[in-house]
């Protein structure tokens, strides 16, 4: 029987850091993976020879990759080419009120007085430094840190309450948007970035808004080639110190041995191990790979998902993201998602254009222009009816070929609803983030990194801590590794 130190479940960001890690340590690691290449939710697709991502669309933290493969003997800068881009993001409003978003903050600041006002300029550069402030006394301790409970927050809150007061746990995102920011138009690009998140900011705690920061003052960055080239180039470092890939190779449980972990069962094959780091979604863990485990549940409420598509649309002069506001206040989006669980009656689209934003290689004279709408998870006792997706599909085409961003015959080739989402990554429901953060105790509520009642079972995927998102997820295979080392 073949025999590892340890086998990771799943070859998404959170599998791919913790197999980067072990393997630099000298273990011998065997990455496993349903799908028939790495990156999991960070995935591509192609059409006529043409790739595009068909997940992720920005990268933020890169600083945490760069950790993870320096501890691997190489760096970022090695194995990828960052892109910062110039006029990086274009928020388009219903009545033709444009918002561009530069890299540089300060240019941001100064694109913001030109077309919106002095005044909306100052509640923006305050408002970053309120999301800067939460995220310097909030990420030591609740990102990089092992998961937090109630107790060691208390704890922590003892030593130092003034600083804690600073990530503003107890009222919600929208409300401190509301306190701080005059201007409608940066409100609502405030309040998005609760979409990071996959969650709603009418109950979100406000903590969340360090988001802002992370993206629009520490950098939002592409990546040459495509996002895919992190997931790839994750596998090749992680394989150059020795782990070993399959690919097309389910897991169907965890096998155990005098209470605790012993090895991997897929399909006939039995493979022994000392140690599993399970990177599935943790739904998928605890009711199907090993469902003996008691002390850790699957999230109570999934992260929303998204109806995406990839569009060959005729090659224009557009920014690489752009974000479509829909004509009505933009907090409907979140009642229909969270409220009446379904898709936004008037959807809030984004659309990045693949060659601009990750220099990607369309076809001739078209481009890959992703786009996507938020959209509820999938329910948990089976599928939606899926004509739904056709009649926000036909809404969000016709929002985008109204305002001009596609032409009349600019076509879909590639397309994915929630529940072909949640199909792809069994026990995720579509969600795209892990567990939604609707509310205070959210950071309490993830899974732990090691599971006390199976031991040698670890966890790292955005359904966990410290939750979702390609930086987050990357930290959560950190975490496992951290906590297996003890
Ligand atoms: C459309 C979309 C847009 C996004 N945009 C952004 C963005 O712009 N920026 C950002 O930071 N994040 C973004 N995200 C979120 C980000 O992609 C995810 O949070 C992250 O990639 C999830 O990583 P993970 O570690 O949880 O692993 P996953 O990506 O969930 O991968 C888990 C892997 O485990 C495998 N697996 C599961 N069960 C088994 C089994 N039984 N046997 C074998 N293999 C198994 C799966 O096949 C999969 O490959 C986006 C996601 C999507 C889908």
């Amino acid at each position: 029987m073949a025999s590892y130190d340890v086998v990771v479940i799943g070859a998404g960001m959170g599998g791919l850091a913790a197999a980067n890690l072990l393997a630099a340590q000298g273990k011998s690691i065997l990455v496993v993976d349903a799908l028939p290449e790495a990156g999991g939710k960070m995935g591509r697709a192609q059409h006529e020879g043409v790739y595009f991502d068909t997940g992720p669309s920005v990268l933020t933290l890169p600083e945490i990759l760069d950790d993870i493969f320096k501890a691997a003997g190489t760096s970022v800068a090695d194995e990828i080419e960052l892109l910062k881009g110039d006029h990086v993001f274009e928020y388009l409003f219903a009545n033709g009120t444009t918002v561009p978003v530069h890299f540089d903050p300060n240019d941001t600041l100064q694109a913001v007085r030109e077309t919106l006002s002095e005044t909306a300029a100052e509640d923006l550069k305050r408002f970053l430094d309120y999301a800067k402030n939460i995220w310097d006394v909030a990420a030591p301790h609740f990102v990089y840190g092992p998961a937090p409970t109630i107790g060691s927050a208390f704890k922590l809150g003892m030593v130092k309450w003034r600083d804690l007061r600073k990530v503003d746990p107890m009222r919600s995102m929208k409300a401190a948007i509301d306190a701080q920011v005059k201007s409608n138009y940066i409100r609502d690009i405030l309040l998005r970035y609760a979409t990071y998140n996959g969650s709603d900011p009418r109950s979100a705690p406000a903590t969340l808004n360090c988001i802002a920061w992370v993206e629009m003052g520490a950098g939002c960055y592409g990546v040459n080639g495509g996002m895919h080239q992190v997931a790839q180039a994750m596998e090749r470092v992680a394989a150059r110190n020795g782990a070993e890939f399959r690919y097309d190779s389910p897991v169907a449980r965890i096998l155990t041995a005098n209470g605790r972990v012993s090895g991997v069962q897929i399909g006939d094959e039995a493979i022994a191990c000392d140690a599993v780091v399970s990177n599935a979604d943790v739904a998928h863990l605890v009711n199907d790979l090993a469902p003996q485990v008691s002390s850790v549940s699957a999230p109570k409420e999934p992260s929303m998902s998204g109806w995406t598509a990839v569009v060959k649309a005729k090659r224009t002069d557009r920014p690489a993201h752009q974000v479509l506001f829909p004509e009505h206040d933009y907090l409907n989006e979140f009642s229909d998602i969270f409220d009446h669980d379904r898709p936004p009656t008037s959807p809030t689209v984004y659309v990045c254009a693949q060659e601009k934003a990750h220099g990607r290689e369309g076809w001739d004279e078209h481009e890959p222009v992703f786009i996507m709408a938020n959209a509820p998870a999938e329910p948990a006792n089976g599928a939606r009816n899926a004509d739904i997706w056709g009649e926000l599909e036909s809404k969000v085409m016709t929002r985008l070929r109204e305002r001009g961003l596609l032409a009349a015959d600019d076509e879909i080739v590639w397309r994915r609803t929630p529940g072909k989402l949640a199909a792809t990554f069994p026990g995720s429901r579509g969600s795209i983030y892990g567990a939604a953060s609707n509310n205070q105790f959210a950071a309490f509520q993830r899974a732990p990194n090691a599971v006390k009642d199976l031991p040698g079972l670890y966890i790292a995927t955005g359904s966990a801590h410290p939750g979702g998102g390609v930086p987050l997820c990357m930290l959560s295979g950190r975490a496992a590794v951290e906590a297996m080392d003890g």
